[in-house]
């Protein structure tokens, strides 16, 4: 059984039909479903249920079957010139941070807008260092990655998502390989950014941040959109049985 996702505003990302497929092995079965823009939107779900696979292929960072579509902005996602224009608007953050280790944290952050916006140095810079402030990480600008805590390589890699001025925000548990005492740093900013009308679909297994941040949750098993809707809904009053189960098993 699978459900459509609409929202009655225009959405800024739109999938329709989305099939994705390892070999013989299908992993998202057909999903529909659309984001508005500035809305924010939690999944949840067991291990292997193709949470990863979803929005990875949301920017093409994992090729799907030809007749499903996405849309972001208004934009194909597909191979070729346009895509990107796709991924300019879209930003990632990992569980795995994925910052470059030669790099300082400050260029890391200026990397991307001066190579694919062509922002000048001294712009690109002086952005960096905002936003490097904003996430509570200002002094550190001149350190490698390696020389930071877990907690403080994810707020440089948020930091570096936002230097491209991303319309929507991808977040893959971006806590989950963090230690426990700084989870907290990471889900504050994440938590500040969400009020700030940027689109975010953010996996995650924080059931407690997922009830505070989102405009809606979605519960994913099997490849599959199992049942979405406002956090109260889904945590308070879930309607289908595997939701029940797994938010047994997880709260
Ligand atoms: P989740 O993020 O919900 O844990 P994933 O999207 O990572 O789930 O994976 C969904 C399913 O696809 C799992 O069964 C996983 O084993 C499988 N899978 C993921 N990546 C690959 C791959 N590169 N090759 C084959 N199977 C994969
Ligand atoms: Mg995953």
């Amino acid at each position: 059984m699978s459900t459509t996702i609409t929202t009655p505003v225009p959405a800024i990302i739109s999938i329709r039909g989305l099939t994705k497929a390892y070999g013989t092995f299908t992993v998202l079965h057909g999903i529909d479903l659309d984001i508005a823009e500035g809305e924010v939107v939690c999944v949840i779900g067991p291990s292997g249920s193709g949470k990863s696979t979803l929005i990875r292929c949301i920017n093409h960072l994992e090729p799907f079957s030809a007749d499903s579509t996405i849309t972001v902005d208004g934009i194909r996602v597909a191979p070729g010139k346009a895509l990107a224009k796709v991924r300019a608007e879209v930003g990632m953050v990992f569980q795995s941070f994925n910052l470059f280790p030669h790099m300082t944290v400050l260029k890391n952050v200026m990397l991307a807008p001066m190579r694919v916006r062509g922002t000048v140095k001294a712009d690109a810079e002086r952005k960096a260092r905002d936003l490097l402030a904003r996430v509570g990480i200002g002094e550190q600008a001149e350190k490698f990655p390696a020389q930071l805590s877990g907690g403080q390589q994810q707020r440089v890699a948020i930091a570096r998502a936002l230097a491209m001025e991303p319309r929507v925000l991808l977040f893959d548990e971006p806590t989950s390989s963090l230690d426990p005492e700084m989870v907290g740093e990471v889900l504050d900013v994440m938590r500040k950014l969400a009020g700030t009308g940027v689109t975010m679909i953010i996996v995650t297994h924080e059931m407690g941040f997922a009830r505070q941040v989102a405009d809606r949750v979605i519960f994913m098993d099997s490849g599959r959109l199992v049942e979405a809707g406002t956090p109260e809904q889904i945590f308070d009053s879930p309607r289908q049985e595997r939701t029940r189960s797994f938010l047994r098993a997880v709260l």
